[in-house]
């Protein structure tokens, strides 16, 4: 009767009603939790086990939850993006209630958040989980470029990811150039990966000696932590790729296949670069609907949180989890894994009229893939190594790259997402015979 696009409209809407209500209405709850990715799902799980049904809503406007760090080797050919996607209902656990809406304003003297679609929920406790934005609007011509089929891509969006593997095929010879931006991303070590997949495919093909690559990025050093920068410039060395610092994307001119870099400590000082595959990642930002906030948010954008408890400097009954919180870790999953722990407990006892105790150490991981290899980065808040394993991983191993493909997936949906994992730390503890950390 109808057709394909009319039948998926029609289920959309039906998909719509579901989970949203058709009229403004008023919620109330004890817990507000804004944002259903990563640390808002894993959290939910924990406080759902806890608290009734009506007393646990989860704000989320998509119909989709994606594990983010496959995108990485959905861009290198490794994976499809579906092997990253899992619809949003089924991650969200039964004991809570979804409000598929998106927060428009915080008001959080009031306890109060109002939705895109005009609903009010009152909160005793509110726990901002939004993550951050990618801002591919804020180059120009770069938009422009990732809605055409040209040589320009970003494993960064799961509307892009697939096509990265594209352009990748598709090089023969030229200049591959990959991009870090100018404000802080999640995963910073992607920008990286995606251009040593890119050698490691090359090199599978023969074909790269044919092309030069170049990784181009704004900050002043190739990776926080010293050890594992150390051994990313080896691995940039052997692999014959240019590294270029303080280098930042200003301007994608894709008709000619130009890239335009600022030098950021001479911004009068630009190069422009023909590129024959150029991967971008973009500038990202928290939502605006809460970066506008000034009660909730310090001077970047961020959750003004107090970075040992994850409670707000400011008002008590608040929380934040990920990427959008001030705490000054790299921002990653395994990162929002270890946070979850803290925030469960230290929100717990607040409920009770306790104060928060437990501290998060600023746990942070990053599998950085370098073909078919890893080296697994694991650090905390002063970058120093907190690794999980009794050996050296500062070193590329083939083992470290099938936990980043095969383990740490399955942990994150059967474990993370059902409240059960918070990071390695215990496991590391039992791996070093109960010494370190
Ligand atoms: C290419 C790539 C590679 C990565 N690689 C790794 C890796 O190897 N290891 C690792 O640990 N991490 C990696 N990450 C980072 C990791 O995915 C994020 O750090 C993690 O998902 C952060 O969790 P979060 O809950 O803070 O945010 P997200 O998981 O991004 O979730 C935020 C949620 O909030 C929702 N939201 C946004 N605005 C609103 C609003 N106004 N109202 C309500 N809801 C809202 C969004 O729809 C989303 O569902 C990678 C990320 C990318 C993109």
């Amino acid at each position: 009767m109808f057709n394909n696009t009319t039948s998926k409209f029609l289920l959309n809407i039906a998909r719509q009603f579901s989970t949203t209500t058709s009229k403004c209405d008023n919620f109330k709850c004890k817990l507000l939790i804004v944002g259903g990715g990563s640390g808002g799902c894993a959290t939910a799980a924990k406080f759902s086990k806890i608290l009734p049904k009506n007393d646990l809503i989860v704000l989320e406007p998509s119909d989709f939850h994606y594990y983010q760090p496959l995108f990485t080797l959905v861009g290198g050919g490794a994976n499809k993006i579906e092997d990253a996607r899992r619809r949003e209902e089924d991650v969200l656990p039964k004991n809570c209630t979804w409000i598929k809406d998106r927060a428009l304003e915080y008001s959080p003297g009031k306890n109060i958040v109002l939705t895109e679609n005009g609903h009010t929920i009152n909160y005793d406790y509110l726990l901002v989980a939004t993550g951050i934005e990618l801002r591919y609007d804020k180059i120009p011509g770069l938009l422009e470029a990732l809605e055409k089929p040209t040589d320009v891509c970003s494993i960064y969006s799961p509307k892009y990811a697939s096509y990265t593997f594209e352009v990748l095929k598709k090089l023969q010879s030229g200049n591959a150039i990959f991009t870090f931006p100018n404000t802080p991303i999640k995963c910073p070590g992607a920008p990286q990966k995606i251009c040593y997949l890119t050698d490691h495919y090359l090199r599978t093909h023969n074909r790269r000696n044919n092309v030069k690559l170049t990784y181009n990025t704004s900050l002043p050093v190739i990776f926080s932590a010293k050890t594992y920068a150390d051994a990313l410039w080896i691995v940039c060395k052997e692999r014959d790729i240019n590294v270029n610092l303080r280098t930042n994307l200003v301007r994608v001119n894709s008709d000619v296949n130009e890239a335009i870099f600022e030098n950021l400590d001479k911004p009068e000082e630009k190069t422009t670069v023909k590129f024959n595959m150029l991967h971008v990642t973009p500038p990202m930002a928290t939502p605006e609907s809460l970066s506008k906030n000034k009660q909730l948010t310090n001077s970047a954008g961020f959750v003004d949180v107090n970075k040992d408890t994850m409670q707000h400097v400011n008002f008590k009954n608040v929380f934040a989890i990920g990427d959008c919180c001030s705490t000054p870790n790299p921002k990653t999953a395994a990162a929002a894994a270890a946070q979850t722990k803290v925030v469960f407990e230290n929100m717990n006892a607040v409920m009770k009229g306790d104060s928060p105790r437990l501290v998060y150490d600023g746990y942070a991981s990053c599998p950085l893939v370098t073909g078919d290899k890893c080296i697994l980065a694991e650090f905390d808040y002063d970058f120093q190594p907190l690794e999980t394993f009794p050996f050296n991983q500062a070193k590329e191993m083939r083992s470290m790259y099938h936990l980043k493909r095969t383990l740490l997936p399955a942990l994150y949906w059967k474990l993370m997402l059902n409240g059960h994992w918070n990071g390695p730390a215990a496991f590391r503890k039992l791996m070093h015979l109960g010494f370190g950390k």
